[in-house]
């Protein structure tokens, strides 16, 4: 049966290729050899559109009971590795992951292709060990930090992920009316005189929107994805499968319509902490009404480098994440009891020690 994952391998020895951020290029890590990312593409298209018709797998009417069913009614999708068999098991929502068994980069291009086929990817440019380096800075000098966080095997499970991204563009065109005051005083011998000016401040004008970002998943929580802005976007590409392998990709759950509202969110408060700093010289200023029109709306769907780590630590979930292009990072860190306990109490120890040893003088004095 045709399979409906497809694999990028070196066209010189068939070893596993993976995209490496730092010199943009597609590496074999079995012959050295590398690709210009359009090269492979070139290569691979006649596979893709192979794996883009092939029918989904027989597990889709697989019977109840079978291992397969049970996959699908948890979520998941099964996949056979294209290089070596092997069933490969994710969520449904990835589109690009690798071979458990034999490493080779697996992209699912049905997921990627006609309605869901993304405009643009803005590659990886950070690497795998600049991440780690930047999760250890952020652990360091952590003490209380559970150990299941600094355990070296728990780091390297970091994952880079590209994360499917809404780029919002739109002209808005906005009126502000502030009601204002200026007060002074004056001091004659007799009396002070405060006197209070009141005016109408108008403001409008246009302000263009480009490419703001919302993210187009239900999994990644929206204040992360938020904190490691802003990407770069002079290096967006035009949408290449090329990019993904060595890495996982996420396809989006939430639509343009859904995400809309946040984007519109976001450029309010842009708009009205932008006009809002133009009202100065008063002594109080008070929005009395705001009109905010957005024109010529048009939505792109791109997919944006994250460098990623989920800690469970006593039943809740943590998150690392950073921006896979700038390195701008945000974890969540809880604090182990236990362990400021056991520092207080080393602390304590030698304390008690000391005064004991106090009383031990003084005793010897008398
Ligand atoms: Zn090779
Ligand atoms: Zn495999």
């Amino acid at each position: 049966m045709p399979n409906t994952a497809t694999v990028y391998q070196c066209p010189a020895c068939t070893g596993p290729l993976r995209f490496a951020g730092d010199s943009g290029k597609l590496e074999c890590a079995h012959c050295g050899n590398d690709y210009e990312p359009a090269t492979i593409q070139a290569l691979a298209a006649d596979k893709e559109r192979a794996a883009v018709a092939a029918e989904e797998p027989a597990w889709a009417t697989a019977a109840a009971g079978s291992p397969w069913s049970d996959a699908e009614a948890a979520g998941l999708r099964v996949y056979n590795c294209p290089a070596c068999g092997a069933e490969i098991i994710c969520e449904r929502s990835v589109a690009a992951t690798s071979c458990a068994y034999c490493g080779n980069p697996a992209v699912v291009p049905k997921l990627l292709s006609g309605q869901l086929r993304p405009d643009y990817v803005l590659p990886f440019r950070l690497e795998k060990d600049a991440a780690m380096q930047a999760l250890k800075a952020h652990y360091k000098g952590k003490k209380f930090l559970p150990k299941t966080f600094t355990a070296q095997n728990h780091m390297e499970e970091i994952r880079g992920v590209y994360v499917p991204f809404w780029l919002f563009d739109c002209n808005a065109e906005a009126a502000y009316c502030y009601r204002t005051t200026r007060v002074h005083s004056a001091q004659t011998a007799r009396e002070i005189i405060t006197t209070t000016e009141h005016y109408r401040v108008t403001r409008g004008g246009e302000i263009a929107f480009r490419r703001i970002p919302v993210d187009g998943s239900t999994k990644m929580p929206d204040a992360h994805m938020d904190s490691i802005e802003p990407f770069d976007y002079s290096d967006l590409h035009e949408f290449s499968t090329a990019f993904l392998p060595g890495y996982e990709a996420e396809i989006y759950d939430l639509s343009a319509e859904q995400s809309a509202p946040r984007a519109n969110e976001r450029i309010r408060e842009s708009v009205e902490s932008t006009v809002a700093a133009t009202v100065q010289g008063y002594s109080s200023c008070a929005k009395e009404y705001g009109r905010l029109q957005l024109n010529e709306n048009e939505v792109k769907y791109a997919l944006l480098p994250v460098w990623m780590l989920h800690t469970r630590w006593q039943g809740k979930s943590y998150l690392f994440a950073m921006n896979g292009q700038t390195g701008k990072l945000i974890g969540d860190l809880p604090v182990d009891k236990r362990r400021v306990c056991a520092y207080f109490a080393g602390i304590a120890a030698p304390l008690a020690a000391a005064a004991t040893a106090a009383v031990l003088l003084l005793g010897g004095g008398f």
